[in-house]
C-alpha cells in the first residue's frame, strides 16, 4: 500500500470547475445549457496579443527564458505599475507567473505551518482555504458582509489578528461577491496593520482593471508601512480574456523573491516564453479592449442586477467591481448549493452556491455576468420561473 502525506486529504478544490464538467456534460447530451458558473471573460485574447505569440514562435523564442521571466517584461510590468497607480517597483521585484494560482500557492506554502493562523477573506476564492489547511495552518475567516457592500472591514480584520498570525490575505475587487474595498477602509486597516509588523500580506488584484461607478482600485504598492512584507498577486488573466495562456505575475519583497525564483526552477523552470512575448504586447499596445470589456461587463451588470431583483425572494446588491453578482436567496426556501445544483439540472442555468467560498456563502449564489446580455436575460428568466414552479 502507498503512504501518501496527510496534507493531501486537506487539500480543497474550485467547485467552479465541477459545475463547467457538469455543464458541459449536459452540453453534450443536447440540453440547452446557460453557463453563468465560471469565472472567465466570454472575449476572446484580443488578435494583436495573439499574433505578438505566433510572432515569438516564428522568431524562435522556443527555449527556456530565465525562471523570473523575460527582464523586457518584468520592465513592462513595473512600468504599467508605476503608469496605472504611481508606485516605484523595481523591476527585480517582478516575477513572471504561470498565472495568479502560483502566487497564492507559493505565497501560502511560505507562511504556512501547524500553529500559525493564515487570515483569509469569506466568502471569497475558495483556493485560499483550500491552501492554507493543505499547509497545516490555521484558517482564520475575515467576514465579507453584505451590509458592509462585500469590503473589508478594517477593524474586523484587525480584531482577528492575534500573535499567531503570520499572513494576510486581501482581494479587493473581489470574487464572489463583486466587492470592492473603498480606500479609506484600506487605509484604516494598513495603519492598523503597523501594529503587527510580523504579519505578511497578500493582496490578489487580479480584477482590478474591473471597477465601476467610478469606484477606483487602490494598489496596496501604495502603501509603504508595509512595502516591505507584501506580495503582489496579479496577472492578465481576466484583463486580457488570458485564462487559458497561464500568465500572472508577482511583486515580491526582497527575501520572498529568492524563495520564489527557487521555487519556481524546482517547479516550472520559467512561463512559457511565447505567452511572455504575447503578456509584454499586452501591456504595450493599445488598452481599447480593456475599457471596451469592461464597459460591455459594466452594461451587463446592470442587466443581471435589475433582473434579480425582480425575482420574489432575491435581492441582489450592486457590485462595484470584478464580473460578479452575489445575490441574496435567504428569502426562498433554498438552501444555496440546492438552488445550484436543481437550476443547472432542471433548468439549464449553471451558477455557483456561495458556500463553495465559504461559510459565510450560505444564503447566497454566485452569477458571472462574463456571457451575453442574450443569455443573461434568458438565464434570469428560466431562474425566475424555475424558482416560482418550486415554491
Ligand atoms: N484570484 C482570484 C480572486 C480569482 O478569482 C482567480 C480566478 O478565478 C484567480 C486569482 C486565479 O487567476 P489565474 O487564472 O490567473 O490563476
Amino acid at each position: 500500500m502507498m503512504h501518501t502525506v496527510a496534507a493531501f486529504d486537506r487539500i480543497g478544490e474550485e467547485n467552479a470547475f465541477a459545475v463547467l464538467a457538469r455543464a458541459n456534460v449536459l452540453a453534450a447530451q443536447g440540453r440547452d445549457i446557460i453557463n453563468l458558473g465560471i469565472g472567465q471573460p466570454d472575449f476572446r485574447t484580443p488578435d494583436f496579443i495573439v499574433e505578438a505569440a505566433i510572432k515569438a514562435l516564428r522568431d524562435g523564442h522556443h527555449g527556456y527564458t530565465p525562471a523570473t521571466g523575460i527582464p523586457q517584461l518584468r520592465e513592462a510590468v513595473a512600468a504599467d505599475l508605476h503608469k496605472r497607480f504611481s508606485v516605484a517597483v523595481s523591476p527585480d521585484s517582478v516575477m513572471i507567473m504561470p498565472g495568479g494560482k502560483p502566487t497564492m500557492f507559493m505565497t501560502i506554502m511560505m507562511f504556512g505551518e501547524p500553529g500559525v493562523d493564515i487570515l483569509y477573506p469569506d466568502p471569497g476564492f475558495p483556493i485560499y482555504r483550500s491552501m492554507i489547511e493543505f499547509t497545516g495552518a490555521n484558517p482564520v475567516p475575515v467576514p465579507i458582509r453584505e451590509e458592509n457592500g462585500f469590503a473589508f472591514s478594517a477593524e474586523e480584520t484587525l480584531q482577528l489578528l492575534t500573535p499567531n498570525a503570520r499572513l494576510l490575505i486581501v482581494n479587493s475587487p473581489a470574487n464572489p461577491t463583486g466587492g470592492v474595498t473603498p480606500k479609506n477602509e484600506v487605509d484604516r486597516l494598513v495603519a492598523g496593520l503597523e501594529q503587527f509588523p510580523d504579519v505578511a500580506v497578500m493582496s490578489d488584484e487580479i480584477y482590478d482593471h474591473m471597477t465601476y461607478d467610478g469606484e477606483k482600485h487602490v494598489c496596496l504598492l501604495s502603501y509603504p508601512s508595509i512595502r516591505d512584507r507584501l506580495v503582489l498577486l496579479n496577472g492578465w488573466s481576466k484583463t486580457y480574456a488570458m485564462t487559458g495562456w497561464r500568465l500572472g505575475y508577482a511583486v515580491w519583497p526582497d527575501k520572498l523573491y529568492d524563495y520564489a525564483r527557487k521555487l519556481a526552477v524546482n517547479l516550472h523552470s520559467c512561463v512559457n516564453a511565447s505567452a511572455q512575448y504575447a503578456g509584454l504586447a499586452a501591456l504595450q499596445g493599445p488598452q481599447d479592449d480593456v475599457y471596451k470589456m469592461v464597459a460591455e461587463f459594466d452594461r451587463r451588470r446592470k442587466v443581471v442586477v435589475d433582473g434579480l431583483n425582480k425575482i420574489p425572494g432575491v435581492s441582489c446588491a450592486t457590485p462595484k467591481g470584478a464580473f460578479y453578482a452575489f445575490p441574496n436567496i435567504k428569502k426562498t426556501k433554498w438552501k444555496a448549493k440546492a438552488l445550484a445544483s436543481s437550476l443547472l439540472e432542471d433548468a439549464g442555468v449553471a451558477i455557483i452556491g456561495g458556500p463553495d467560498f465559504g461559510i459565510l456563502g450560505e444564503g447566497y449564489v454566485r452569477l458571472s455576468y462574463a456571457n451575453s446580455t442574450e443569455n443573461i436575460l434568458k438565464a434570469l428568466t428560466r431562474m425566475g420561473e424555475f424558482l416560482e414552479s418550486r415554491k
